[in-house]
């Protein structure tokens, strides 16, 4: 088995496992953009080796606006990768499991070795701490993350069974080994963030994480200045090295969510290609 350093999935076996454990109904076909939309204004923002598909959509509606493939099409749904790291915060904030300020310490996961140190969780959320979310789930109940999955997106019906043990279930917490996402769950999460209840506290937390993140952790890519665009990512593991990112902005008055996924060798991250459409449509606003 190889590692990568950035790589922030659990493991290649976990990975593999994954595929046959998500939801068979939620494994079907291709993604693509949907029909008849076009890119943001401007054309194209997929280049080169660039491979995969963002979408655009109203914050409100979540009626499609924009949106662009390139390549061979990907799976239709894969694994959430570290997107999952958002359930995993919203369910032990609101179970009161977890404190704001409270610090986990890593002391080294696949992102940096030498640890991240003891941060809370909106730094944690920020650089995607492996160490941090796997500790973290020890805490939760399979109830409590699958309610925060049905409450961020009504997607409990993309997650896939109950695993027997425990370390199969933190690599679901963290992981996101058994939530089935594309374009369209990564959506419905992305507008869930975004048209947070002022009165949700956890949720609140969860939004300022994702704005680090933009800001100063694994989806600066997608930092447009003056947007405020906020963001999780997810990265698989393996050759296809799919990412994926869901994404909302501007962060005060919530006005597009992005959903975006690439994979393959040179293609730009998901990240990076929602800060590109996101940076032509801050030109037009
Ligand atoms: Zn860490």
């Amino acid at each position: 088995m190889t590692t990568t350093p950035r790589r922030e999935f659990l493991g290649l076996l976990a990975g593999t496992v994954a595929a046959s454990a998500i939801p068979a109904a939620a494994r079907p076909a291709a993604a693509t953009a949907p029909r008849g939309l076009a890119p943001v204004p401007g054309g194209p923002v997929m280049k080169g080796r660039d491979r995969g598909v963002y979408v655009v959509h109203d914050a409100r509606s979540l009626e499609p606006l924009y949106a662009e493939t390139l390549g061979d099409p990907l799976p239709e749904r894969t694994p959430a990768a570290s997107v999952s790291k958002t359930f995993c915060a919203y369910a032990a904030l609101r179970e009161g499991l977890l404190a704001e300020t409270e610090k986990i310490f890593c002391d080294g996961d696949g992102w940096r070795p030498e640890g991240h140190g003891a941060i809370a969780v909106v730094e944690a959320l920020a650089v995607s701490c492996n160490a941090f979310f796997e500790k973290l789930g020890a805490r939760l109940t399979w109830d409590s993350y699958r309610e925060a999955c049905d409450r961020l997106g009504g997607l409990s019906d993309r997650l896939g069974g109950k695993p027997a043990n425990l370390l199969d279930r933190l690599a679901a917490y963290a992981h996101g080994d058994l939530l089935a996402t594309g374009c369209e769950e990564l959506a419905r999460l992305g507008r869930a963030v975004a048209l947070a209840d002022p009165a949700d506290r956890a949720l609140a937390v969860v939004r300022r994480g994702w704005r680090e993140a933009v800001l100063r952790g694994t989806a600066v890519a997608a930092n447009v200045p003056g947007l405020e665009v906020a963001g999780k990512t997810g990265t698989l593991p393996g050759a296809a090295a799919e990412t994926k990112f869901a994404a909302f902005a501007p962060l005060s008055e919530p006005r597009w969510v992005i959903a975006a996924r690439t994979a393959g060798p040179g293609s730009a991250s998901a990240a990076a290609i929602a800060g590109r459409a996101l940076t032509r449509l801050a030109g037009t606003a």
